[in-house]
């Protein structure tokens, strides 16, 4: 929704095409989205191919998820974003991780081994930005830092 939000700085004439029978998004997100004039939606439905004259992108084919029906649409661009997962699939069954596959931290950049430490966007579901990324990346290191004078002073 945001990105679609984004691109009416360039376009007037987006369609959504959207796998499910409605939007996911925030309610505020959603008011502001289905109440612009320049976003148009085609619900439970995939891209299912994109065709091109050698150079541009010229139109799509959408199929219905529920009745096969295809559609081809006229189109000069396709954007795709389906969602972001994070490569945390390292860490699984060794880190706690939310349903999403989050890390999951506690006072500041813990994670469920002491010792360990997380910063970035593997635990980050909000903001997953590079500014945000370094600022938990600092705040990792100091907790390892800490951590580890704590350690060395109980030796
Ligand atoms: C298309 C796109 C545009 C973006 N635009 C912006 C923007 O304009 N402004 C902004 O602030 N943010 C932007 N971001 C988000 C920003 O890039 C991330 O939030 C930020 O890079 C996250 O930093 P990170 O250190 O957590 O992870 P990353 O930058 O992803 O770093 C993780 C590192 O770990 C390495 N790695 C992965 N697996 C392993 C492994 N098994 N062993 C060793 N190393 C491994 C990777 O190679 C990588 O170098 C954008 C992201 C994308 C995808």
């Amino acid at each position: 929704m945001e990105n679609a939000a984004f691109l009416t700085n360039f376009t007037n004439d987006i369609t959504i095409v959207h796998i499910l029978p409605t939007l996911t998004a925030s309610s505020a997100t959603k008011q502001k989205i289905l109440a612009n004039p320049s976003i148009k939606f085609i619900y439970e439905s995939t891209v299912s191919e994109i065709t091109g004259d050698g150079k541009h992108v010229t139109s799509i084919t959408v199929t219905h998820q529920k009745t096969g029906e295809k559609t081809s649409l006229t189109t000069d661009g396709v954007f795709i974003s389906i969602g972001l997962s994070p490569n945390t699939s390292l860490f699984r069954d060794q880190l706690e991780m939310d349903s999403y596959g989050y890390l999951l931290l506690k006072d500041g950049t813990e994670t469920s081994i002491k010792g360990v430490f997380a910063a970035g966007d593997v635990a980050d579901y909000r903001y997953r930005q590079a500014i945000t990324s370094a600022g938990t990346g600092c705040a990792a290191s100091l907790d390892a830092e800490r951590y580890l004078n704590r350690y060395l002073n109980t030796l």
